[in-house]
């Protein structure tokens, strides 16, 4: 089997190791046999996003943000919009996340328009949301803990054609009010969360590969890999909030 990853705007939108998620996508789908090609999409080009099986986008500073969003308005938003609806598997990292979003309403550069893949929007708070974030989230069925940084100054809300990816137990998620974390719409994922993300959730990694492979093959057996690692990294992330005295009783 085979499966195509794209990533846009490699270049422009990757920060605080949010490349892990791809180097995790691609080997976890190469130890359970399948070929994986890697799509690097910048700005300039439309991407051919409808036949990709899984894409993903990092996040940014407001800067890069701001050079690469009227890209993404003229070349890629139709197309993106209709394999999103279509059930592309995508994963939108803090900035990507916003712009996949209606708006984002930046402190110093106006107002950035979006693509509206996540009915959400956002606005820029007066103070940063940073620090590890905990999170818990029944995405894929049962209720799962979710683990990453978080450093951003935009507060997002969703309407109501996305759901949130899960509860916040520790740090700020979508906004400083409401206690959401991230969005999911088809099978699409938005998230705040940095560090990268994937390798140590690796759940959520298999997650967006079942839903490529379904989408793709009508079939998803993934192999369980040996994810001591990963699971010990994860563990680490809690037990350096504990540590922290982030927790909110009895949240771990
Ligand atoms: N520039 C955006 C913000 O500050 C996104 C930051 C990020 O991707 N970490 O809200």
């Amino acid at each position: 089997m085979r499966l195509v990853i794209g990533h846009l705007y490699p270049d422009h939108m990757s920060i605080y190791g949010d490349r892990g998620n791809v180097i995790a996508l691609t080997r976890r789908a190469q130890w359970a046999g399948m070929d994986v090609e890697l799509r690097p999409i910048g700005p300039g080009e439309e991407g051919n996003l409808t036949s990709l099986d899984l894409l993903f986008m990092g996040g940014g500073q407001d800067k890069e943000q701001a050079l690469i969003a009227d890209d993404l308005v003229r070349y890629k938003a139709a197309s993106l919009r209709a394999a999103a609806a279509d059930g592309l598997p995508i994963l939108a990292i803090c900035g990507g996340y916003q712009l996949l979003g209606h708006y984002f309403r930046t402190g110093e550069r106006g107002t950035l328009p979006g693509i509206g893949v996540f009915d959400a929007w956002t606005v820029a708070g007066s103070r940063r949301c940073i620090g590890d974030c905990l999170v818990e989230s029944d995405l894929a069925g049962e209720m799962r803990t979710i683990v990453g940084f978080e450093n951003h100054s935009g507060q997002t809300y969703l309407g109501e054609g996305a759901r949130p990816l899960g509860r916040v137990l520790v740090g700020y998620g979508n906004n400083s009010r409401d206690r959401q974390e991230g969005a999911v719409q088809r099978n699409a994922v938005g998230a705040y969360l940095h560090g990268a993300l994937l390798p140590k959730n690796p759940w959520l990694a298999d997650w967006l590969l079942r839903q490529a492979l379904l989408r793709r093959y009508g079939r998803a057996d993934l192999p369980a890999l040996d994810d001591t690692v990963e699971e010990e990294a994860h563990r680490a992330v809690i037990a350096r909030i504990r540590r922290r005295g982030r927790v909110r009783s009895g949240a771990i």
